[in-house]
Formats: C-alpha cells, structure tokens, sequence
C-alpha cells in the first residue's frame, strides 16, 4: 500500500523540496502550511507518519504536536527544528514525537528516517524483540527466553514503549506522556515505580540485564 506521508512546514520553499523527495520515492503527500489547517488535514487524510516543522504560523508546532498525541497516540511525528535549538527539540520529544531532524538536513537522511519510522509500524503488527525478550502486540504475550512473564496493563504499555524504541533513551517526561497521559497530575517517580516492577519481572535471575538507566536522563532498553 502507497504510504501517505504529511508535511506541516510554513516555508514554501522547503515544503516543497521535501515534497519532491517523497514523491520520488514514491510515497504520497498532503502539505499543511499551518498548524491550523495541518489539524484539519490529520484528521481528514490520516497519514501514516507526519513531519512537523516546530516554528509554525496560526497553532505552534508545539500544540499541534500535543492534539495529535491525543487523538493518534501511535501515529509517528518527526519534527524539524532550527539547527542546535536543543530546547525545541527536548520539548518536542517530550510532548511525544518520535524522532526529530535539524534543519538545514539533507534528504537522504530525511528519507532513511521515514523509512525507519515506517518499517517499525510494519513490524508493530507481530512481534517486537531485544535480545532473548519477546513482545507480542496481537496476544500481548511476554517472554523471556522460554519464561513466561505475566505483566499488568501500564508495565505492558511501558515496555512496549520501551521496545518499540529499543536503544533510544527516553525521558521521565516522554514517559509520562505517552502512558499516562495526564501527566500533570502525575508524580514522575511513578515512572521509576514501573521501571523498578518491570525489571523485576524481565531482569531478575537473568545474567543479561536490559533495562538501564540513564543518569539524570531516563531509561533504555538494550542489549
Ligand atoms: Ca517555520
């Protein structure tokens, strides 16, 4: 199936380059000039990844980014920001995208993290791996080698989340978001709470531990 990917970026002159690489490629392509219309556009069209650029006329990239994740909490967002805005880029992965791009970029590199994005989506249908760890999405089926490892719904969700971006940091707050949702009434240290219940499902008596932290960052799961 031709996949249909959405371009929210104000300035004529790259949403119209980006639009050329996709179409090349052969993907389809819906332009929002603004976050107002790109709302509009989402819900209508239902792409299957967006690219968002942050600094945008009418709604911020921001608040588009944050009405998405309501409403698609699985659609996949890469946000494009001015070079080294550091600020933009954490604020934007903590309101829930998923990967992110600075400008000026090239397009090769725009294109392979589509691609990456995309293929995850393919491989969500079935199973998700690290290492001896197993993760089925169709019988929500947990295993560890050949163990078995029982998980209530919110340590499903965590992990799952972690695995889909296996050997990518995620913050507290990326967390949060993404599986509680109402994070603003939510004690971050309820995320370390989960973390902790899930090592001891997935870690304890294993010699390979998967589950790391990162000081003052979050959490990977890695080989
Ligand atoms: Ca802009």
């Amino acid at each position: 199936m031709i996949k249909t990917v959405m371009v929210i970026e104000d300035d004529n002159d790259i949403r119209k380059y980006i639009n050329t690489l996709l179409l090349d490629i052969g993907y389809s392509v819906v332009e929002a000039p603004d976050g107002v219309k790109a709302l509009d556009l989402v819900e209508s069209r239902r792409p299957d990844l967006v690219i968002l650029d942050l600094g945008l006329p009418k709604l911020s990239g921001e608040s588009v980014m944050t009405e998405i994740r309501k409403k698609f909490p699985d659609l996949p967002v890469i946000i494009l920001t001015a070079k080294d805005d550091v600020t933009d880029i954490v604020k934007g992965l903590n309101l829930g995208a998923d990967d992110y791009i600075t400008k000026p970029f090239k397009g090769e590199e725009l294109i392979a993290r589509i691609k990456a994005r995309l293929r995850h989506l393919e491989h969500n249908g079935t199973s998700l791996k690290v290492a001896d760890l197993e993760l089925n999405t169709k019988t929500f089926e947990v295993k560890r080698g050949d163990r078995i490892i029982s998980l209530s719904h919110k340590e499903y969700e965590l992990l799952q989340y972690l695995m889909i971006n296996a050997g990518r940091v995620l913050t507290r707050d990326m967390i949060l978001q993404r599986i509680w949702l109402t994070a603003d009434y939510i004690e971050p240290r309820v995320v370390d709470v989960y973390i902790g219940y899930l090592r001891k499902k997935i870690d304890q008596n294993s010699k390979k531990l998967l589950i790391n932290t990162v000081r003052g960052f979050g959490y990977v799961i890695k080989e």
